[in-house]
């Protein structure tokens, strides 16, 4: 039994994923939107709260990844070399910077619905719905595909964050970092959802009466 419910606690079935609703999309009254997109997945919601971020909060979240600046920076560099797009600053750090920077404002900006969502590859499904950061790139039936239109050339010329609706975490392990950041222990709820028996059961027997 112990050995059972070991395993089980291990199961990938049991993986998590840190979901924010970002003040734009709180704004566009997309909360009900977005939430469907997870939950008709499949997957189990087991954290939610409204909350009004802190410069702090938001720094440390985007900042957990110590190469996360770097990256950002030389990615949009690469983007806006390719569109022949205008360049503010051509070290990729100190473009990260700016950009976090952007971002803070941006998340500061408004209410934020944190959420955990709970079930198998939930990270990976929850970023392909998420869909890519530039709403004007991102793939039609996604998040950031469907429901704006924003993009790197109009945001930057306005120096500001790209509005994209949502953040979802990029792996497995910044999941876990990113729900400690905005999760205590007690606040993340252990349940069972009835369907859970047709998504992971190994036959689904006992059906018929
Ligand atoms: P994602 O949210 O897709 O994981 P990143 O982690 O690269 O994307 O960036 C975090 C957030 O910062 C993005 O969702 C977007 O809101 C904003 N952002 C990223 N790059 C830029 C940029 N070059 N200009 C403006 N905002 C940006
Ligand atoms: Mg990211």
């Amino acid at each position: 039994m112990t050995t059972h419910t070991k395993i089980d606690h291990m199961h990938p079935k049991r993986e998590r994923t840190l979901v924010l609703i970002k003040p734009d999309a709180i704004q566009r009254t997309l909360i009900g939107e977005v939430v469907q997109r997870y939950e008709r997945l499949g997957l189990k919601l087991v954290g939610l709260k409204f909350v009004r971020p802190t410069k702090e909060l938001v720094e440390k979240h985007y900042m957990n990844d110590p190469e996360w600046v770097s990256k950002t920076g030389a990615k949009f560099i690469a983007h806006a070399t390719a569109h022949k797009l205008n360049i503010k600053f051509h070290d990729p750090v100190k473009m990260g910077e700016h950009i976090l920077h952007r971002l803070s404002k941006y998340m500061t900006s408004g209410p934020v619905i944190a959420m955990v969502w709970q079930g198998l590859h939930a990270v990976a499904i929850v970023r392909k719905i998420t869909g890519s950061t530039e709403p004007l790139s991102s793939d039609v039936g996604t998040i950031r595909g469907d429901f704006v239109l924003d993009s790197y050339e109009f945001s930057d010329a306005e120096d500001r964050s790209i509005r994209n609706l949502v953040h979802s975490s990029g792996s497995v392990d910044e999941a876990r970092s990113e729900i400690d950041l905005w999760f205590s222990k007690d606040e993340l709820i252990d349940y069972i959802l009835i369907q859970e028996k047709v998504l992971y059961s190994a036959h689904m027997d006992g059906i018929f009466e």
